[in-house]
């Protein structure tokens, strides 16, 4: 039998490391922001440590915006989509935090929505078959402009928490789509007829996609993005929205929120 007392101090556990890695990171970060507070990115109130890009009040706004899980998949007629869902109610501080990426290039703040989207995207990938997550493209003209597509950013945040890949070179929008605000569900199909392009068409027939996006207003792009998968022989064409446009008063109370959210979808 071996001499215990001679064998080696064992290796630190593996959740030892880790502890210790957090411990560092926390500390290290409030070395930061003793000389660099930072400062919530809707309201600008200084944030505690434990915050991150929105103070507690602005997050729990967040919050309660979000759809319950049970109606997150919207009601409504979507030729070629099989099935659409969205995890907010696309309203403030969401429009706020989604204007901030898009126009001042601040792609960080989609953080602020990553466990909720990646909760829903993890159901809706567990009940259904993908073979690829297709982030929606923009335009060659609005990706010179912002550098970046911030659905295709958000794709790959929540990526790797879901099995399906991320494959957001499937599809390009090779024309611009003039403005939708005013048009009618008609006429946003008919101004976002033939917008896009498949480039692995040979990859498409029999194949089941979800589609992502930021927003979903009537769903006229991503039905058109759904037509012409299906053009290309997809089987199935599912779609999931960060945020759908719904009507929520202004000045309105958490209370009134949640009642919309548990009677529109
Ligand atoms: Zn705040």
């Amino acid at each position: 039998m071996k001499n215990e007392k001679c064998l080696p101090p064992p290796f630190p556990s593996a959740s030892y490391s880790v502890i210790q890695c957090r411990m560092i990171g926390y500390y290290t970060e409030a070395l930061i922001r003793l000389f660099y507070p930072a400062s919530c990115e809707i309201c600008h109130a200084t944030l505690d440590l434990e915050e991150n890009i929105l103070c507690q009040n602005c997050a729990s706004d967040l919050n309660g915006l979000a759809w319950p899980m049970e109606k997150t998949l919207a009601d409504g007629h979507f030729e070629h989509l099989d099935h659409v869902w969205a995890v907010y109610a696309y309203a403030s501080p969401l429009k706020e935090l989604l204007h901030g990426v898009k126009y001042t290039g601040k792609d960080y703040l989609l953080k602020a929505c990553r466990q909720k989207a990646i909760r829903l995207a993890q159901a809706v990938t567990s009940d259904f078959w993908y073979d690829a997550i297709l982030p929606i493209p923009i335009d060659r003209l609005k990706l010179v402009k912002r550098h970046f597509n911030q659905t295709e950013i958000f794709a790959e945040m929540i990526g790797p928490w879901l099995t399906p890949p991320v494959k957001p070179s499937f599809l390009i929008k090779h024309r611009p789509i003039p403005s939708q605000a005013s048009l009618s569900q008609h006429e946003r199909a008919i101004n976002v007829y033939g917008a896009f392009k498949v480039l692995r068409s040979a990859k498409v027939a029999g194949k089941s996609f979800l589609l992502l996006d930021d927003v979903l207003t009537t769903g006229a792009t991503a039905n058109e993005a759904a037509r012409l998968l299906k053009l290309n022989g997809a089987k199935r064409v599912d779609f999931l929205a960060l945020a759908r446009t719904v009507p929520i008063p202004i000045n309105r109370s958490k209370a009134e929120i949640g009642a919309v959210l548990t009677t529109v979808y």
